[in-house]
C-alpha cells in the first residue's frame, strides 16, 4: 500500500489517514442507523463520530509537530533528544520492528543518539557476553552483533 496515495496543495493523504477515516465513516453510519433504530436522531450519531475522527486527526498531528518541535530544539540546545529513551532498547534489538527501522532512520539525523547508542553497545555487549557465557544461556542476536 502507498504511504501517501495523493496530496491537496501540501497537505498529503496518507493510506492509513484514509482507512481510519472509511473506518470512522462507517461507525458513524453504524452507529447512527442504531440510533435511529431506538427513536434517536442518526445525524446526531454520525456527527459525533465525525467530530472525534477530525479532532481526533487534529490533535495527532499537532502532537507530531510538537515532537518534531522537541526534537529541532533538543538538537539546536544540546538537550536531550526525546528519542534518547529508545536507545537501550535499540542496542539490545527489544524495540519491534517498525520501531527499530524508525530509530535507525532517525540516528541518521541525531547527534545526541548516535552518542547514546555509541555509550550503551559496550554495556550490551557485556550483558551478551553474561548470556552467552551463564550455562543453557541463549544467544539472542543484537544490533552489536551486525
Ligand atoms: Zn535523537
Amino acid at each position: 500500500m502507498l504511504p501517501v496515495l495523493f496530496t491537496v496543495g501540501e497537505f498529503p493523504v496518507k493510506a492509513y489517514g484514509v482507512s481510519k477515516a472509511l473506518a470512522a465513516i462507517v461507525a458513524g453510519l453504524v452507529l447512527a442507523r442504531a440510533f435511529r433504530r431506538r427513536g434517536l436522531d442518526g445525524a446526531v450519531a454520525l456527527a459525533l463520530v465525525l467530530h472525534a475522527m477530525l479532532w481526533g486527526f487534529l490533535r495527532a498531528k499537532l502532537a507530531l509537530k510538537l515532537k518534531a518541535a522537541q526534537h529541532a530544539t533538543a538538537i539546536v540546545t544540546g538537550l536531550e533528544c526525546p528519542w534518547a529513551n529508545e536507545a537501550g532498547a535499540f542496542v539490545v534489538n527489544a524495540l519491534d520492528p517498525a520501531d527499530q527501522e524508525a530509530f535507525l532512520r532517525h540516528l541518521g539525523v541525531c547527534a545526541a543518539c548516535r552518542h547514546e547508542v555509541i555509550e550503551l553497545t559496550p554495556i550490551a555487549q557485556l550483558l551478551t557476553a553474561a548470556g552467552r557465557s551463564r550455562p543453557g544461556g541463549e544467544h539472542r542476536a543484537t544490533n552489536i552483533d551486525q
